[in-house]
């Protein structure tokens, strides 16, 4: 979808390219933890509000209306996704995303071209909500390893590893990855500097 060719798939033009977010693109799931941001040292939050999940759903290509029960279910999912994402084994965050994929289903079909699959939600506040617990689980079956935070402490951001080595660490290399490189290149400095200037 290109906002150029005017194509907004019915939703309103506003919407499209209007994501402020630092980082977009990631898998469904770990894309909803990153609704939150921290951008020089202030808090971000797309979805304090229900115009600011219409930016989500636009962006992600899901078509469900941005309603405050959408909201609601949409924040339960990612308190439940943080939970998972920063501790699997705790016995509170497999509760909670339980809670979120109760609310859906894959209904299993022979279509005409064959094997079909279709995501259905009990509420369809639920759909986005719940296809974003889905996905943690299938990235959970493929490479749970490459699901990471950002190495930096002062982001919040996460994303999923697929370069070839797997040794990527930042959200992204010119924002995080540059300002680590710049701090490791001023310990360094500090660290050969003549002793009288240690005092200072
Ligand atoms: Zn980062």
């Amino acid at each position: 979808m290109s906002a150029v060719t005017g194509d907004t798939g019915g939703l309103p033009p506003a919407a499209v390219g209007a994501d402020p977010r630092p980082l977009q693109g990631e898998p469904l799931c770990l894309d909803l933890l990153n609704t939150r941001w921290i951008d020089g040292g202030t808090r971000h939050d797309l979805l304090r509000d229900t115009g600011g999940l219409g930016l989500w759903l636009a962006g992600r290509g899901l078509a469900d209306a941005a309603t405050p029960a959408a909201l609601e279910a949409t924040l339960h999912a990612r308190e439940a996704l943080e939970a998972a994402v920063t501790d699997p084994r705790d016995p509170r965050a497999r509760e909670l995303l339980n809670a979120v994929l109760a609310h859906g289903r894959v209904r299993r079909s022979l279509g005409p071209d064959g094997p079909a699959e279709h995501a259905e939600a009990d509420d369809p506040a639920w759909r986005p909500a719940w296809l974003a617990a889905d996905d943690y689980l299938h990235l959970l079956r493929t490479a749970p390893d490459r699901i990471r935070a950002c190495a930096n402490d002062d982001c919040i951001l996460h994303f999923y590893d697929v370069s070839k080595n797997g040794t990527r660490r930042w959200c992204s290399m010119a924002g995080c990855g540059n300002r680590a490189k710049a701090s490791r290149h001023y310990a360094r400095t500090r660290r050969t500097a003549p002793q009288e200037d240690r005092t200072q």
